[in-house]
């Protein structure tokens, strides 16, 4: 297949088959022998055919088309384009091709999962959340449902005949869940009926899907205030005969939808439970034990978000390189003297160049990020002992970092996307400006990226035992700092070293001021330090692809330059490919990542006005 707007397939396999070597995986894990190379790159080539030939396509229309919500009959549209799309994509099975076999996945390792959820992703975010909660939702019930519960749903949840959503959100609890209000009183049958609202529920009512599953998060009557209260309950929107046909309406109604900046063709929808006193829950695991299983599920979900970072991130530049490089604009820079020069196309400017490259930097580094993360919490599964450990523990580390850090940049590089095409982009005309609606929402829901720095700062960090996750991240650096010796330029492996003892002396300083009850100085600086962490993490994926292309580049292109060199590039795209990557990679440790110097001076600095800014401080804000 040519060149598509989505991802960059060449780049995608570099970090799933040469640097992550997922490939390999069935030498050490018998579950994944039947999967060689053939087969994981056949499975992500049809990702890439139905993302481009059907999801893709429906991307703009949906955009514009939006959702509606008719008053009368409750009930909500969703774009008229999505279905077939949606049905392909059930169909050829990518609903869970990482999952278990036993519920219908095809057991494939993690990383290839993300890589086809990232193509498909870019093609359309909206319409990816579907099938993506439906995802969430079942997996809730295969890891604490009843054999029963199980049953019941996985199987239509599977093949697309159901939908599921996350109801965790309310008017007052958004992200303090522990505040909600949604009640649920046990009856003598075992069950529980529901009353509650929740809000901003993604695809809590559409046409797509014939029933829909709701988790919904709730309080038993007389349980206490607060997380330690909370229990989470099966709420189907039409309850399940014996037979598993389709019973009797469950009391579950969509009171509106939300008008949106962006993923216009998802529903947000506000989500009554029991109006009529009359809506039916099933408690899924244990009663109180909510929060306990809603956060085994936050890592997916989280790097599910980190992935959507991606790819808005990775289709924006694709738009942008295809632009860049038919827009004819301005004369070449050394020909600014010359009436006759004739306009060149705008990837030659070097402000564009600059832009293009920057953009790719962080895509690549991203990707590396989200697929080894996936590849971590795959290993924290099927690896034993202290391979699995570690591997639990660098996820648990990369997850706030990866889910704030490409949402922060997807927003960045959505942007940067429509800089490149100028005043085009910023018509609807042209896909760039939805790419950077769609973005804003990465940052906020799944919890803010404040709440993720916070959760990265104090648990994943400072509150963990020794710090050992830290730790474990810390090695992998080094090691990569270390294996980078003798094969990347000095000045590239120096920096790297150097960024992460300056991290250390901020965790020095953060320790102490744990151990002092220093807490609003760790509060006040856990973004800043999340924003650290990710460049850090960045420089370190860049210096570790590095380590791999620096050596192929020079094999495919040797010393040449120049008009030589360009006349090798146009021919081999191989050797096009890897001078690409080490250049973006260069591009990045060079260029970008001395500014996180700047960040951690920022930290170290110790500046204190954030604790002495009260409220009135900030003008014209109402006291009430
Ligand atoms: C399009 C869309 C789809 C969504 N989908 C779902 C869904 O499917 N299911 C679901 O349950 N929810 C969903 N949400 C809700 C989403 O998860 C919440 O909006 C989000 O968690 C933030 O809650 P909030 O809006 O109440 O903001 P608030 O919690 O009021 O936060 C406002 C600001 O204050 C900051 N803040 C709040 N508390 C603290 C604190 N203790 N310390 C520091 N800063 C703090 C936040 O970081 C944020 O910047 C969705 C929201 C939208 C807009």
């Amino acid at each position: 297949m040519a060149l598509n707007p989505l991802v960059d397939v060449r780049d995608a396999k570099f970090v799933l088959f040469e640097l992550l070597e997922v490939d390999k995986m069935g030498q050490k894990f018998p579950k994944y022998a039947d999967y060689d190379r053939d087969t994981m790159e056949s499975t992500y080539d049809l990702a890439e055919k139905i993302a481009v030939e059907q999801v893709y396509p429906a991307s703009a229309p949906g955009d514009k088309e939006g959702c509606t919500y008719n008053p009368d009959t409750k009930e909500v549209k969703i774009p008229s384009m999505y279905k077939p799309a949606l049905d392909a994509f059930y169909e050829a099975g990518f609903l869970n091709i990482a999952d278990s076999t036993e519920i219908g996945g095809m057991g494939m390792p993690y990383a290839i999962g993300v890589a086809c959820n990232e193509i498909f992703s870019a093609g359309s975010i909206p319409m990816l959340m579907y099938p993506g909660l439906s995802h969430g939702a079942m997996l809730l019930i295969e890891s604490f449902g009843t054999e029963e519960q199980k049953k019941t749903y996985i199987p239509k949840m599977q093949s697309g005949e159901w939908g599921g959503t996350m109801c965790l959100t309310e008017p007052d609890a958004g992200s303090d869940v522990g505040a909600l209000k949604t009640k649920a009183v046990k009856q003598p049958d075992g069950t529980y009926k529901i009353t509650g609202q929740k809000i901003f529920i993604s695809s809590g009512d559409n046409n797509y899907y014939k029933n829909m599953i709701h988790p919904v998060l709730a309080r038993i009557e007389g349980d206490p205030k607060g997380t330690k209260g909370i229990s989470i309950f099966i709420v189907p929107k039409y309850l399940v005969n014996p037979d598993g046909s389709l019973g009797k309406f469950n009391d579950v109604t969509c009171a509106g939808i939300e008008h949106k900046m962006g993923i216009k063709g998802s529903a947000t929808c506000t989500m009554s439970f029991g109006d009529n006193g009359d809506c039916i829950g099933y408690l899924l695991g244990e009663e109180r034990k909510g929060m306990k299983i809603m956060f085994q599920m936050m890592n997916e979900a989280r790097l599910g978000v980190g992935m959507q970072g991606l790819a808005l991130s990775s289709t924006a530049y694709m738009h942008a390189v295809t632009y860049s490089k038919n827009r004819k604009q301005g004369v070449h820079v050394t020909q600014m003297l010359n009436p006759e020069a004739q306009s060149v196309t705008i990837s030659q400017h070097p402000d564009v160049k600059r832009m293009l490259l920057w953009m790719k930097g962080y895509v690549e580094g991203m990707r590396i990020l989200v697929y080894y993360l996936a590849h971590n919490l795959n290993l924290s599964h099927v690896a034993q002992g202290d391979e699995a450990k570690e591997a639990l523990a660098l996820a648990e580390v990369l997850i706030p970092i990866c889910k704030a850090g490409n949402t922060d940049t997807a927003v960045l590089v959505t942007s940067e996307a429509v800089q490149c095409y100028g005043g085009y982009g910023y018509c609807s005309d042209y896909p760039v400006e939805q790419l950077m609606r769609d973005s804003k929402i990465t940052q906020i829901y799944e919890g803010t990226n404040g709440i993720q720095s916070m959760d990265l700062t104090m648990r994943k960090i400072l509150m963990n035992p020794e710090q050992y996750n830290y730790q474990v991240w810390r090695k992998r650096v080094a090691d990569t700092v270390k294996a980078a010796r003798g094969v990347v330029e000095d000045k590239y492996v120096d920096l790297v070293e150097k960024g992460m003892v300056k991290l250390d002396e901020v965790i020095e300083m953060m320790k102490k001021q744990m151990a002092e009850g220093k807490f609003m100085h760790l509060f006040m600086n856990a973004t800043p330090l999340q924003q650290a962490m990710f460049m850090m993490s960045m420089a370190w994926v860049h210096l570790w692809s590095l380590t791999i292309t620096t050596p192929k580049r020079k094999a495919l292109v040797g010393d040449k330059k120049g008009a030589e060199l360009d006349a090798l590039l146009a021919d081999n795209a191989e050797a096009a490919y890897y001078n690409g990557r080490v250049l973006s990679s260069q591009f990045f440790l060079g260029a970008e990542f001395p500014k996180y110097f700047g960040k951690i001076e920022a930290i170290l600095w110790g500046e204190t006005a954030v604790l002495k800014a009260s409220d009135p401080c900030f003008t014209g804000a109402p006291l009430e």
